[in-house]
């Protein structure tokens, strides 16, 4: 039986998903229920091409407050032998089905453009809202890193048997990749010591 546990889950994840027995203290379940979980509200799209039309217009860039499309990039590889558009779409657009926020990408594509964008190899989206091992969706309106690396997460837990390490603890760069490497290496730190 493990002696001492690590859990690096979102905060609001394990509070909201977790049962533990004894039962998180009410303050700590409280805090963490209420702590944003970075990103948990994107929504990633890519789209793949057989040419890169859109150099030959000088593109490499879309940002645009219409959506579903907020924020596009040039996605071709760096041998320039496979090609694609990838990026951000607007959160709002979680609510739609997968083939109406598609046909509305394309559509945007198109009028942005150029009928080239409807011709497409592929099309790939990663909606975080439905990603249950990284967010849970209660509902709830977060401000972006709202109590990310709140002073509860350092606590000891049965009796130092149970440590919290998401990027959502760390006190520097919550939610981001350093923020997780910061609350990974305290962890270890925390572990060396006999408990
Ligand atoms: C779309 C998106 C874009 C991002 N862009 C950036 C960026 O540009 N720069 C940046 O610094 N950061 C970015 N981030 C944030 C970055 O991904 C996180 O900070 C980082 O991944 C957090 O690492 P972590 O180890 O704390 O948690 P995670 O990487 O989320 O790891 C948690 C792990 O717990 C697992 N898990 C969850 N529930 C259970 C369970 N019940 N049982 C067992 N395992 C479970 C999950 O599968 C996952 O592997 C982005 C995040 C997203 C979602």
């Amino acid at each position: 039986m493990a002696k001492r546990v690590i859990c690096c889950m979102p905060p609001a994840l394990l509070a909201n998903t977790i049962d533990l027995f004894p039962e998180l203290p009410k303050t700590y379940l409280k805090e963490a229920k209420n702590t944003h979980t970075w990103m948990q509200d994107s929504i990633k799209a890519g789209l793949a091409y057989e040419i890169p039309f859109w150099k030959d217009q000088n593109i490499s860039t879309i940002i645009t407050n219409e959506g579903p499309v907020i924020e596009f990039y040039d996605h071709s590889n760096a041998d320039n032998t496979k090609f694609a558009l990838c990026g951000f779409l607007h959160p709002a657009f979680a609510n739609l089905k997968k083939e109406e926020r598609k046909e509305r990408v394309i559509a945007q594509l198109v009028r942005l453009l150029g009928e080239q964008a409807g011709k497409y190899l592929s099309y790939e989206e990663v909606v975080w809202k439905d990603e249950i091992l990284t967010s849970i969706d209660t509902g709830d309106y977060f401000l972006p890193h709202q109590n990310n690396g709140n002073k509860i997460f350092q606590e000891s837990l049965y009796d130092g048997r149970l440590l919290i390490a998401g990027s959502e603890t760390s006190a520097v760069y919550g939610g981001y990749m350093e923020g997780a490497v910061n609350a990974a290496n305290l962890a270890a730190e925390k572990i060396k010591k006999p408990g």
